[in-house]
């Protein structure tokens, strides 16, 4: 059975003080689920080095993330962050094309295809952010705008293995921090389409592939959403930011896995 995996993305959120509160108990009882899951937390870039460092030299039961990298490994680049010195701070996954970098930064599908590239080439793993409006949702355009950024990706890697070791997340724009999630059969419909159309490009030869559903899951929705087959995991905002809400999704995920 595959390791659930369970990515929170803090957003522009956080400071030392929250860091220091959050990482040592989620350290801990993660003890008894790292083996079984795989935790990541994507803080504010900056924070990366310094959580590192509260690890230094103690096991780490967790992962870091980043919530974007640039194309660029160094250079004129004002404000940027290469995938290298993600690496050097102990990143190992990255967040990228997540709709509030789209909304906000004119990221697209090009651009964020370039990053997955990137991050590919340079033993990241990329945790590629898909989904539909509301708008596109009641014209029935999901499985159309989920297909043209999947086709991107395909089109820039120029690999029918551009999937292997990576991870796409599905998040419904309008389920982002609403506090309504989708409904987990329509989810699971939507991820099997993901699974089946990445698989047919593949010719079925894909190898650590997961799907994540995204948007305004709970302690309380989980298990629900995590039944669905095609669902290998999650990536949480709000959630990610309460010890307590975080920590009691990972254990109900636990359960419903062992
Ligand atoms: C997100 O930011 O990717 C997200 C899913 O947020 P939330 O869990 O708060 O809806």
């Amino acid at each position: 059975m595959k390791k659930p995996i369970i990515v929170g993305n803090w957003k522009l959120n956080g400071n030392k003080e929250l860091i220091n509160k959050f990482f040592i108990p989620l350290n801990k009882f993660l003890e008894k689920y790292y083996k079984k899951s795989t935790v990541v937390i994507a803080p504010p870039i900056l924070y990366a080095a310094f959580i590192q460092h509260i690890f230094s030299s103690n096991k780490r039961n967790f992962f870091i993330g980043a919530q974007n990298t640039d194309l660029h490994s160094s250079g004129p680049f004002t404000g940027e962050i290469s995938p290298s010195m993600l690496i050097d701070v102990e990143v190992d996954y990255v967040i990228i094309g997540h709709s509030e970098r789209r909304l906000y930064h004119q990221e697209d599908n090009e651009s964020t295809a370039k990053k997955f590239y990137i991050l590919k080439k340079e033993n990241l793993i990329p945790i590629v952010c898909i989904g539909e409006t509301l708008k596109e949702k009641r014209d029935n355009q999901i499985q159309e705008k989920c297909k043209n950024q999947i086709d991107e990706i395909f089109k820039i890697c120029g690999s029918k293995h551009a999937f292997n070791n990576s991870i796409i997340a599905y998040e419904p724009i309008w389920a982002i921090g609403s506090g309504r999630s989708a409904d987990p059969e329509e989810v699971q419909r939507i991820a099997n389409f993901i699974r089946e159309y990445i698989e047919l490009k593949a010719n079925s030869e894909i190898k650590n592939f997961f799907i994540q559903y995204g948007g305004s899951v709970t302690p309380d929705n989980v298990k629900q959403l995590i039944s669905q087959k095609d669902i290998d995991g999650f990536l949480i905002g709000g959630a990610s930011l309460q010890l307590q809400e975080f920590t009691k999704i990972i254990k109900i995920i636990n359960q419903m896995y062992s």
